[in-house]
């Protein structure tokens, strides 16, 4: 990587190279550096758990977990809240 610099995937704009976010629109560059700390994964983790919404969003976006396992856990995760929905709207009827 001899390049002096690059462009911005999200504006197009040009930044120095290595830059962890465009210095134009802010944006975080997907070459730089990512959370791949343990801390960073229990944190989506537990927020699978706790708060299941901004886990899954979390783990979609900001982490880069194999594509089979994000959607392995949204599966796990929608699966049990789909079928609690259904049978509690089975129950009214
Ligand atoms: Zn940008």
């Amino acid at each position: 990587m001899m390049d002096a610099a690059m462009y911005c995937h999200a504006c197009g704009g040009q930044i120095p190279a290595g830059s962890a976010y465009c210095s134009h629109c802010g944006v975080a560059q997907g070459n730089a550096p990512r959370h791949h700390s343990g801390a960073f994964s229990a944190l989506v983790a537990l927020l699978l758990v706790f708060f299941f919404p901004l886990g899954l969003i979390l783990m979609w976006t900001s982490t880069d977990w194999n594509t089979d396992v994000k959607w392995a856990i949204s599966g796990l995760f929608f699966s049990p809240h789909l079928a609690t929905r259904f049978a509690s709207l089975a129950r009214e009827k």
